[in-house]
């Protein structure tokens, strides 16, 4: 593999799964944020993901252990990324943030190195210039609980290199991805631009009281064989991002049924506490919902 060394900036929720899982792969990772602190709660998020390791893909204690010697942690962003052949970005998803973290990167980093963003909102070409080199930078965007859910969307901006392209796709797989190249920019990649008009559909149904949220989910798990309907996915994703999100657009479009749809998550689930699948309940009471059932689909 043509990648060896490779920087993880922002060791929060998804920099922590990043940094291990390709330090678990065999890579030599090192990991950049803000100050000490910021990479002590980095470090304790990596010590839980040893144990999900373990209990979900069976590796042995010794597997996990050699992964995280292979880690070194820093504050200093030119230390962090004096070997690297590879960035990957993950620190907060605000605008200023990533624009000053790519400008101080840009200085410091080595010529060879590409940057990867794995922002979820916001497209690499906001950031390409800035980048101090388009051609070795585009998008690879994980998904929460990479170790199980193991896609990485790989997005060029017009301006990304084919080849820098195409061997960042080789990296995803040799990082135990699946990986999933996207040849344009399109905002939400492949998964949330398939799945936010189709939860959304599903909670309008709800809205216009055509429907319950269980019959919803009955019709879409008996019709194609999926096991999860849109309600029982919602509950996973949090009732609270959903909320946001409808809040969000009823303020971009001024559209009432947005507004409408936030209010009824708020005083249907949210008020009551029901705010997902993590919190014990949310349109189902976990950790037996009843689509899971097997009476749930007669009848
Ligand atoms: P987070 O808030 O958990 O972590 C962000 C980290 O960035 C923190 O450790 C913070 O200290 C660090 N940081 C802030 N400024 C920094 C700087 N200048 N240099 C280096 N580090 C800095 O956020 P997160 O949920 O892990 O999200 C990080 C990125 O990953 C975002 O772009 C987000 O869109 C993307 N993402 C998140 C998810 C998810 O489910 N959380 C899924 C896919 C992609």
């Amino acid at each position: 593999m043509f990648y060896k060394n490779i920087m993880v900036a922002g060791i929060g929720v998804l920099g922590s799964q990043i940094a291990f899982q390709i330090a678990f792969k065999g890579f030599q990772v090192s990991v950049y944020d803000i100050n000490d602190e910021a990479l002590d709660s980095g470090k304790k998020r990596i010590l839980v993901l040893m144990d999900r390791y373990q209990e979900d893909l069976g590796v042995t204690k010794e597997e996990i252990n050699a992964a995280f010697q292979r880690i070194t942690f820093s504050s200093n962003l030119s230390k962090a990324v004096s070997e690297a052949d590879l960035v990957i970005e993950a620190v907060s998803e605000v605008v200023n943030i990533k624009t000053k973290f790519y400008s101080e990167l840009s200085k410091v980093a080595p010529k060879k190195t590409i940057f990867l963003t794995n922002s979820s909102m916001l497209l690499p070409s906001r950031f390409a210039e800035v980048t101090g080199r388009p051609e070795k930078f585009l998008a690879m965007h994980f998904a929460n609980e990479i170790w199980i859910n193991n896609t990485a969307e790989i997005m060029k901006h017009p301006g990304t290199d084919m080849k820098v392209f195409n061997d960042v796709i080789t990296f995803a797989k040799a990082i135990g991805m699946v990986a999933l190249p996207l040849y344009k920019e399109q905002p939400g990649y492949i998964l949330n631009s398939l799945l936010g008009p189709f939860l959304e559909g599903a909670m309008l149904l709800w809205l216009n009281e055509v429907a319950d949220p269980q019959t919803i989910d009955k019709a879409w798990m008996k019709a194609t064989g999926s096991p999860l309907g849109p309600f029982a996915i919602l509950d996973i994703i949090g009732i609270t991002t959903s909320y946001n999100i409808e809040l969000a657009k009823a303020s971009d479009t001024g559209e009432q049924q947005f507004k409408k749809l936030a209010n009824l998550l708020k005083t249907e689930l949210i008020d009551k506490g029901k705010l997902g699948k993590d919190t014990g309940e949310g349109f189902y009471k976990y950790p037996n919902p009843n689509y899971m059932n097997s009476s749930f689909l007669e009848g």
